[in-house]
């Protein structure tokens, strides 16, 4: 028979077999990861013992073994003891959702590939409009990661805010963005892509409760123009990724309104708390940015990687890849908001927006409320039982889900404790009960937690502040 290994591969009654076995596979994955005992959450290994087991796998695995494999050397998101990065643990209607993309494979840069996904998308994405605050002008798509759908934004912000057209015509004109110091690193990447230099991006320090300090603002906006750097845009972080922490929306928004430049959300994480009517405090003058970015993946439930980028007048969502300069004459209705990609910065993307209406359908919207509210419950609990150990310092008060702490002893000074907290969390890492991340706030070395499972409890974390203990005793002694 001619062909007959496409045959075998495009066969409908293999994928039913496979598909029936892989399904059950990652339902028993789901069951033992979410009873959190007695798997681990990761088992770690260095990266060059991985890459030679998966040069070996090729060559001599066993076929049926590898999707097996692949759960055993990933890490557990759905275990409670998970609380390290943002990644959510996707609600399994969620990943279904996104099998279905993958399977139908509709390409979603033209409305004639992907029919449903991008009527999909424009409601899904009016519905968080609606939910920031925003009116009818408003306008968003969904995107491929806060990263890209942060310079996006810039971009847009780029376009309507600097006289010059620089998309069309390039620039030497000296112009910036201001930003908090404790912004995520995409932002400055983003500002070095668009060729604002390091000059352009206008970093404006943190109080010391890591949020930015808006009495700086008009300060650092004069000192820059005094250089004869144009400001355009000015981000807000909803909330910063290490530390958790939101700027004051509203005072940034009110400045940027004075000054007459673009305001941008990056609400990657938080943003979300919209959703929260507990927490929706925390976001408050959101409804004030020109743009926001919301990270399906992270605060929604959804398997990686789908993000909103939302706009507040719907023109610029369109408009930011545009060849024509005239293109704020063209008036909202005569654009094609079908065709997704004139907007974003992908051709090709994935059917993501059925992920969103899958949840929103099945579980409706309080589904989000109950979610982030309870993560956000479970930070600011977790924060008061590190609060009353005297063997442990909380960075900061936490805002949201995200707290940084360590271990300390008065008988070590910083760069010893520095020392000590490091080598507590290398050790968390290859032992995989727990698995938590780390990071360094103004040179001091924290544990940083992310609590995204909803099933974490506070006996979770009870146990991890045990652990934490033990380990610090035992790396003492033997250093
Ligand atoms: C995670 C995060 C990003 C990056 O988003 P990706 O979806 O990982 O590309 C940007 N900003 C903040 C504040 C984040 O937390």
């Amino acid at each position: 028979m001619k062909h007959k290994l496409l045959q075998s591969v495009y066969s409908s009654e293999k994928f039913r077999k496979h598909g029936h076995e892989l399904i059950d596979k990652l339902a028993d994955h789901l069951e033992t990861a979410l009873s959190g005992n007695p798997e681990r959450v990761i088992r770690w290994n260095l990266p060059d013992d991985e890459y030679v087991f998966w040069k070996g796998f090729l060559e001599n695995g066993d076929t049926t073994q590898l999707f097996p494999e692949i759960v055993k050397h990933t890490t557990h998101v759905h275990n409670p003891k998970y609380i390290g990065h943002q990644v959510c643990p996707p609600a399994p209607l969620a990943s279904l959702a996104g099998l279905i993309g993958a399977l139908l494979n509709n390409g979603m840069a033209v409305y004639e590939m992907g029919m449903a996904p991008s009527a999909i998308e424009r409601i899904i994405t009016e519905f968080i409009c609606a939910k920031l605050g925003y009116d009818r002008n408003s306008r968003g798509y969904l995107t491929s990661g806060g990263t890209l759908a942060n310079l996006t934004a810039l971009l847009s912000a780029r376009k309507a805010i600097v006289e010059n057209d620089v998309w069309n015509e390039g620039s030497s004109q000296d112009l910036g963005i201001m930003v908090c110091e404790e912004a995520h690193y995409c932002i400055d990447r983003a500002a070095k892509i668009m060729g604002l230099g390091e000059k352009g991006i206008i970093k404006i320090p943190a109080e010391k409760g890591f949020n930015m300090n808006v009495s700086l603002l008009e300060e650092y906006y004069q000192q820059a123009a005094h250089k004869g750097i144009e400001v355009f845009a000015i981000v807000g972080g909803a909330p910063s990724t290490a530390t958790g922490i939101y700027d004051n929306l509203g005072a940034i928004g009110a400045f940027a309104k004075k000054q007459n430049i673009w305001f941008h959300v990056d609400g990657a994480h938080g943003g979300a708390s919209i959703f929260s009517a507990k927490y929706k405090h925390t976001v408050s003058g959101i409804d004030q940015a020109d743009s926001v970015v919301i990270d399906g993946h992270k605060m929604m439930m959804m398997p990686t990687i789908t993000t909103a980028l939302l706009f507040k007048d719907g023109n610029h969502s369109h408009a930011t890849f545009s060849q024509k300069a005239d293109y704020l004459l063209v008036h909202s209705e005569e654009e094609d908001w079908y065709n997704m990609a004139k907007r974003t910065f992908e051709c090709t993307k994935t059917m993501m927006s059925i992920q969103w209406y899958t949840l929103l359908k099945t579980y409706g919207e309080g589904v989000f409320n109950e979610y982030v509210t309870t993560l956000f419950d479970l930070g600011h609990e977790f924060a008061k039982v590190i609060q009353n150990d005297p063997q442990f310092e909380l960075a900061v008060k936490p805002m949201s889900n995200i707290a940084c702490f360590r271990f300390v002893d008065d008988s070590l000074n910083n760069s010893e404790l520095n020392h000590l907290n490091e080598n507590i969390r290398q050790q968390i890492l290859e032992e995989g009960e727990f698995y938590i991340v780390q990071t360094k706030l103004r040179g001091v070395h924290y544990l940083r937690t992310t609590i995204m499972n909803p099933f974490t409890t506070s006996a979770h974390l009870r146990r991890l502040l045990e652990k934490v203990k033990d380990l610090a005793k035992s790396t003492k002694t033997t250093t």
